[in-house]
């Protein structure tokens, strides 16, 4: 059963079509990476996933629940109830400067005020250890290393208890060598079998930690396959020149 099932979904913006009619699907426990060159249509799409971009046509569910059915979008007080499903990780960590990473962890659970303090408290201690980030719960995110602040990030989209997580380019605003801890959590998270969309440039993490690599251009989704058949046997035309330039 797909956790995520996006049909013919269509975005623009004023006369830029950005997405044409993608049509996509994420199994449960799966990895998907998805490439692609600059301006191709990723960032939009995950962040229509999440309702941060409204799509003008086609449909997105998920857990089998619409967001959109046919270009129209569920009563507002259902939207939250499916995009709540998910947690998004941003290449710019979007972390709230002013609080302090065990706050940052935190805030959303005690707004939405579902669990006693104490467990909240005990959650967000647990995943900055899983994270390896329990010595900083008291910093303030400036001073933080971006490998650290994309840590934090990973365990505050993890507070909610997400079925699926979204990874837009996190290690894309990285010195080369924080990218590697960075990684490190997602391959843990991988490993316990989240469910995960990861868009990035690293080549070697789709190959590695990949279920399924999906390669989009100019809006559309042009191939997807198995790394080992995606990277040692690209069909399209477009893969092959995106992929002699990058891999
Ligand atoms: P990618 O993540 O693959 O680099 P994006 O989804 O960010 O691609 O962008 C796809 C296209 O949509 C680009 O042409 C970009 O300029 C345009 N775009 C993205 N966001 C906006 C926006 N908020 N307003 C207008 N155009 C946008
Ligand atoms: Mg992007």
């Amino acid at each position: 059963m797909s956790l995520i099932q996006v049909s013919n979904l269509k975005k623009s913006f004023g006369t830029n079509e950005v997405l044409k009619q993608i049509s996509f699907s994420l199994e449960k426990n799966e990895v998907v990476a998805i490439i692609g060159p600059s301006g191709s249509g990723k960032s939009t799409l995950l962040r229509s996933l999440i309702n941060l971009e409204q799509i003008n046509g086609g449909s997105i569910q998920i857990d089998n629940d619409y967001l959109v059915h046919d270009g129209v979008y569920v009563k507002p007080n259902d939207i939250k109830k499916v995009t709540g499903k998910m947690g998004m990780v941003f290449q710019h960590f979007n972390l709230f400067p002013h609080l302090t990473v065990k706050q940052n962890l935190e805030m959303a659970p005690k707004l939405l005020n579902h669990q006693p303090a104490i467990e909240i408290e005990t959650h967000a201690k647990d995943l900055l250890d899983k994270v390896g980030l329990t010595e900083k719960a008291d910093a303030y995110p400036s001073n933080l290393s971006g490998g650290q602040k994309q840590r934090v990030a990973i365990a505050r989209a993890l507070m909610l208890n997400p079925d699926i997580l979204l990874f837009d380019e996190p290690t894309s605003a990285l010195d080369p060598e924080l990218t590697g801890e960075v990684l490190k959590v997602m391959k843990d998270l991988a490993e316990e079998s989240m469910t995960m969309i990861v868009v990035t440039h690293e080549m070697g993490f789709a190959r590695e930690v990949a279920d399924r690599v999906v390669f989009m251009d100019g809006g559309e989704i042009i191939e997807s396959g198995i790394p080992k058949d995606f990277f040692s046997n690209p069909q399209a035309e477009r893969t092959k020149m995106f992929l002699q330039r990058n891999y």
